[in-house]
Formats: C-alpha cells, sequence, structure tokens
C-alpha cells in the first residue's frame, strides 16, 4: 500500500458546504505472504476505511495498493471479481453480517454460488467441511443465525470468508463485539487458520492488547495518518511516539509486579474536518513543543529496523 488517501465529503445540509474529511491520509505498508499486520487507533483514525480500500470496497482517491503484484487500486469492477475472491473480509459484528432469515449452509455458500458453477451438492460438501474447520458441526448448516451465540456466529463470518480459499483476510474488529472469554477463543483459531491454509491478515483493531498475540507488525493509526509502524516486538518493548506509549500504558501486564506508567492522555481526538496545523497529536501530546504546532512530522525510520515513527522527538 503506496501513499493511499480517501477523503469523504461531508453534508452539513448547507448547499455551499465544501466540507470534508480526510479520513487517510498518505498511509503507506506492506504486509508479507502469511503475516500478520495489524492496524490500531482510536475509532474514527481511518483504520476501518483503510481496511475497506485494501479490498477495494472504496477507491483510494490517490496512491497505490498491489495484491500479489497486481495494482487493484483503480481496477475496474469485471477484474475486481478475480481479485475479491483472493481477498475476504471479516467484520465485527457477526449479528449485522449476517442474514438472520438464510439457513447458515446458504450465508457460508453463498461466496461459492456467486464467484464458482459448483452444484448445490458440492457446494453442500465444501461448506460442511468449512464448518468442521472452524470448530462447528456440519449439522449447524440447517440452522439460522439467530439461533448460535456470538463466538459461534463470528465462527460462521469466518467460515464464510474462508470459503473460496482466500489468500488475504481482512479482519475489521473481529472480536471487539465478544465476551472477553470468547476472544481468545476467536484470535486462537485465526491463528491456527492461518498456519493452515498459509493466510495474510490485516487485522483492525481498537485494542492493543487484542493484537499482541496475534500480529506481527503493527500499525499505530491516528486521525487518518500512520504516527507508528514496526514489528510487534518493537512496537511493545520500544514505542517510540508519545501516542503509542499512551495506548500501550492502558495495556495489562500479566506479571504483577511489573509496572508500566499509565499515561492519561488530556482532550478528545479533534475532529477530523478540521484537523489541528503540524503534529496531528499536539493538542493532546504531554511533549508538544513549538515545532510541533506548525510542522508536520514526516515518517522516519528510527534506529531500530523497519521501525518507523513520525514525531520530532
Ligand atoms: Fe508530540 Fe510533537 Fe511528537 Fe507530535 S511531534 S507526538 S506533538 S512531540
Ligand atoms: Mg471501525
Amino acid at each position: 500500500v503506496d501513499g493511499i488517501k480517501k477523503t469523504f465529503p461531508i453534508d452539513s445540509g448547507l448547499l455551499s458546504s465544501k466540507k470534508s474529511v480526510k479520513a487517510v491520509n498518505h498511509v503507506s505498508f506492506e504486509i508479507k505472504e502469511g503475516e500478520t499486520f495489524s492496524l490500531v487507533g482510536e475509532s474514527g483514525c481511518g483504520k476501518s476505511t483503510t481496511g475497506r480500500l485494501v479490498t477495494r470496497l472504496l477507491m483510494p482517491d490517490e496512491g497505490k495498493i498491489w495484491i500479489n503484484g497486481e495494482e487493484i487500486s483503480k481496477m475496474k469492477e469485471t477484474k475486481l471479481r478475480e481479485v475479491r475472491k483472493q481477498v475476504q473480509m471479516v467484520f465485527q459484528d457477526p449479528y449485522a453480517s449476517l442474514n438472520p432469515r438464510m439457513k447458515i449452509r446458504d450465508v457460508v455458500a453463498e461466496p461459492l454460488l456467486i464467484h464458482t458453477k459448483l452444484s448445490a451438492q458440492e457446494r453442500d460438501r465444501i461448506v460442511a467441511e468449512m464448518l468442521e474447520v472452524v470448530g462447528l458441526s456440519s449439522y449447524h448448516a440447517e440452522k439460522f443465525a439467530h439461533e448460535f451465540s456470538g463466538g459461534q456466529r463470528q465462527r460462521i463470518g469466518i467460515a464464510r470468508a474462508l470459503i473460496l480459499k482466500p489468500k488475504l483476510i481482512v479482519a475489521d474488529e473481529p472480536v471487539s463485539a465478544l465476551d472477553v472469554s470468547i476472544q481468545s477463543q476467536i484470535l486462537n483459531l485465526l491463528k491456527d487458520l492461518q498456519e493452515e491454509f498459509h493466510l495474510t491478515y490485516l487485522f483492525i483493531s481498537h485494542d492493543l492488547s487484542v493484537v499482541e498475540h496475534i500480529s506481527d507488525k503493527i500499525g499505530v493509526m491516528y486521525l487518518g495518518s500512520l504516527v507508528e509502524s514496526g514489528p510487534k516486538e518493537t512496537i511493545f518493548a520500544n514505542p517510540r511516539h508519545p501516542y503509542t506509549k499512551a495506548l500501550l500504558s492502558s495495556v495489562p501486564i500479566p506479571d504483577p509486579r511489573a509496572k508500566r506508567e499509565r499515561i492519561i492522555l488530556q482532550g478528545d481526538v479533534p475532529s477530523p474536518v478540521n484537523p489541528p496545523l503540524g503534529c496531528l497529536f499536539h493538542t493532546r501530546c504531554p511533549f508538544a513543543m513549538d515545532i510541533c504546532k506548525t510542522t508536520p512530522p514526516a515518517l522516519r525510520e528510527a534506529a531500530d529496523r523497519d521501525h518507523f515513527v513520525a514525531c520530532h522527538l
């Protein structure tokens, strides 16, 4: 992903309004095959929009996206159909993303119906197999979505996403709607499936503790921009950006003797309609200097390998 931008117009009800939100502003990253790259940040930071751009549910205004060496940023719908087989999404709310009036068999088989010419029998066989793969049973195929618990529904959502044997899964807050006890089951399932099917993940979450176990690399977003990115170990052990440090300081540490100073950020995330000048984070940064109010810091490589930070410090 190279320098993608996406701006949405705002309908303020006034005809003369030309206001817009820079939802994603010059975001770049690379995910290697079989890796998990997690985008983390508060709601409204542009991580979901980035996910939708990568799956080309949205078209970027600027910048380029390649999947397997093929540029998809401006690809036409007819050609995109082929790409869509390889790129699937798992959504946050398994309740909302499953049609309650459809049998699970039909929910999971739908992508096969759209993208293949398999017979009904063959589809049923593949669905039964896939339900077993995600930890359900083939007899569940006859039931309806409302008959399942939240965790089971997310398993169904994952089965549907995997049915075409995709290469890349964009998972947008896949465990945020689930009880904490169920979250780890689904995260473990995603990790097992990654090994089994050699999947690549773009994982989106507002919660660093959720992505700790699953990520190879992490990107931290704030107001539409990447402010820090690097290998998971580096981000957790040696975060450089004050925003990343603040996010990390609220992640619980299992060892009760270990201490991490809690950084409480002042104020709210500024409106993306009127983002601050200079460093986007300066209105909340405990270390803000004069230059931060006027000059946006570029994303630059830090001392550690593959570690990028946008901060004047
Ligand atoms: Fe804080 Fe300045 Fe760094 Fe922005 S550039 S994060 S305001 S120190
Ligand atoms: Mg979102």
